[in-house]
Order: structure tokens, then sequence, then C-alpha cells
């Protein structure tokens, strides 16, 4: 995290590793990675702006377990986390709503960082994006019913659970619906991998296939 001061712009660029830091010979005379890279150290800073952990670890996926349970806002078995860390749900954003979508919430932290989150946090942020619905805003992967739907997808790879297939492919018959109503109101498609119909027949395909993982690098 970096944590800006003053009034002035800058630039900043910077460069690391996480882990096989420098190289050593093995003795058939191969090289081969030495995770001696450091650690994820306890930084007061860090932790003052919600970037830190608590205790150290070389682990990655332990760093950021660790960030996102103590951000989760859990309330009555389901769970959301709010836009920016420190902030109550509907903080900061300008109309004060709690917002349920890829870019924002539990659907997208789901659908993205499940493997982080362990069974319980991930299945409770999939049970709000469920009970909450498909989005009104439209079809989209970024803050519409598709994207949402790829927590499903997540979790029904995390769990195994048919259920949540079930719930993707409701979610995809939603999506497919609303594609076809903005088309005739509007009189043309959307061309976006985000926020277009592209990324909703992405989702379209991977729910007809059984699962999938929403289209980042
Ligand atoms: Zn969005």
């Amino acid at each position: 995290m970096i944590v800006g001061a003053g009034e002035l712009p800058c630039t900043v660029f910077a460069v690391g590793a996480l882990e096989h830091h420098t190289t050593g010979s093995r003795v058939d005379g191969t090289l081969q990675g030495v995770a001696d890279w450091g650690a994820y150290t306890v930084d007061e800073a860090a932790l003052r702006h919600g970037a830190g952990v608590e205790k150290e670890t070389t682990n990655a996926d332990e760093a950021y377990a660790e960030t996102l349970q103590r951000f989760a806002i859990e309330e009555d078995g389901l769970v959301n986390w709010p836009p920016l860390p420190g902030l109550q749900l509907g903080e900061g954003s300008r109309d004060g709503q709690i917002r349920t979508q890829w870019c924002h919430g539990a659907p997208g932290i789901v659908a993205t960082l499940a493997d982080l989150l362990g069974e319980e946090l991930a299945v409770a942020g999939g049970e709000l994006t469920w009970r909450a619905g498909p989005l009104q805003k439209g079809a989209n992967l970024c803050h519409g019913t598709a994207g949402n739907g790829y927590a499903f997808l997540a979790l029904l790879e995390h769990t195994g659970d048919e259920r949540w297939l079930t719930r993707a492919r409701a979610f995809a018959m939603h999506a497919a619906g609303q594609v076809e109503h903005n088309r005739s109101d509007y009189g043309r498609g959307r061309y976006t991998l985000w926020t277009g119909d592209l990324g909703t027949a992405l989702y379209l395909a991977d729910c007809i296939d059984g699962g999938g993982k929403l289209p980042l690098p």
C-alpha cells in the first residue's frame, strides 16, 4: 500500500518480487529459486490504513486471508465488505447505498478470492449475493447480474455443492433476459467486456458448461 502525503503530484515507480528472490545452484548444477525475500511484516503504519498483517507471515494466502477476514462485516449469517478499509457499509458512496456487486462488495470478493476466504465466509458472501438477487443495473460483469453470478460458480468449485450451479443458472437466465430487454429498448447491444454483453455471453457459456471463472488475466 502506498499512502500519499502533501498536495503536489508525484510519480511512484516500484518493482518487487515476493518469492524466489535469489537463486542457488543445485548439486546437479541447475538453478533453484530460494524463498528468502523476507516476509509480510507487522507494520503499525500499514495496519492503521488496513493494509498490514497482525502476525508476520511469508505466506501470501495467509496474509491476504487475514485482511479479508478483518474487514468482513457479518450480520445474521451473511457477509459483505465495504469499498474501502475502515468504512462501514454504504459509507463512502455518493448515495449512501450498500452495494452488492462485483466491483463493490461480497460478489467480487467471493468470485475472485474464494480460495482465501475459508468456506464459512465464502458461503456467507454467496448467500448474501443470492438473497440480494439479480442487479437492476443490468446484466454485465462489473456491476451486473452476470458478475454476481460468478460468485456462485466460484462457490460451486470451492464446495462442490450443486445448489450453487442452480443459482448461477437462475442468474444466467435473468441476465439473458436483461440483455434482450436492453437491446430492444436501445436498439443496439453494448459491446464491452466488463460493462456490456460480451462478459454476459462468457458467463452464459460458463453456466452451460457447468463452471468457469471471470475473464481476468
Ligand atoms: Zn462496476
